[in-house]
């Protein structure tokens, strides 16, 4: 399956212009199964989504972008979360401790935000962000090369602000999913591989 795991909702993410609606729309066609929604420091859209999947049947797996104090972390799997920045390691062992699964998003991108090389002294994160749709290709193939470096799954996600980013890089997963349970047991277990849309489909990739 393929999923969007990066995506910004403009109730709680007020740099974001999509809605939930859009978002939904622009993913089904495109071909996507799914899509998650991390917006920054809330997950104050995961009742919202979870009604509209209920009414849709399209899966919305709500998780969080959490800008912990060495940088961005999205994370699936919590019930609650900080109210305010904690260090990255406290952050990542809360999502280990309810069995979540966390990410280190755009580590390399240009805007302070990322983890950086500081992605090598953590310890517990599941995933890196290897195509991230706001970075430029430089900075994601370095993500590429530390995610392989750690072992860990390669991500990809739009990180979409506005609809014409939706769907622009995705995650594939080998196996069809429908609950956030689910979703994360699989994340945690089986090999994720990024895609890049091109402009009819999916090339899911290995490098880039
Ligand atoms: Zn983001």
């Amino acid at each position: 399956m393929l999923v969007d795991m990066h995506l910004h909702e403009k109730t709680f993410s007020t740099d974001s212009f999509l809605s939930l609606d859009e978002i939904v729309s622009i993913a089904k066609a495109k071909g996507l199964d799914a899509v998650c929604i991390t917006d920054h420091d809330s997950m104050g859209l995961r009742e919202t989504a979870e009604e509209y999947t209920r009414r849709t049947g399209f899966p919305i797996f709500t998780g969080i972008e959490f800008f912990s104090l060495q940088g961005d972390i999205t994370a699936w799997g919590l019930e609650s979360y900080p109210d305010h920045r904690i260090p990255a390691q406290d952050f990542i062992d809360l999502v280990n401790t309810a069995n979540g699964f966390c990410v280190s998003c755009h580590p390399f991108r240009n805007n302070n935000r990322g983890l950086e090389e500081k992605l090598r002294d953590v310890h517990g994160l599941n995933g890196v962000e290897v195509l991230n749709g706001s970075t430029d290709v430089e900075a994601n193939r370095k993500a590429l090369r530390f995610c392989r470096e750690l072992g860990l799954q390669a991500i990809g996600a739009s990180d979409a602000h506005t609809t014409q980013q939706v769907g622009k890089y995705v995650t594939y997963l080998p196996e069809m999913v429908t609950t956030l349970p689910d979703f994360i047991a699989e994340l945690r277990t089986l090999p994720t591989r990024p895609a890049i849309w091109n402009g009819s489909g999916y090339d899911v990739v290995d490098e880039f």
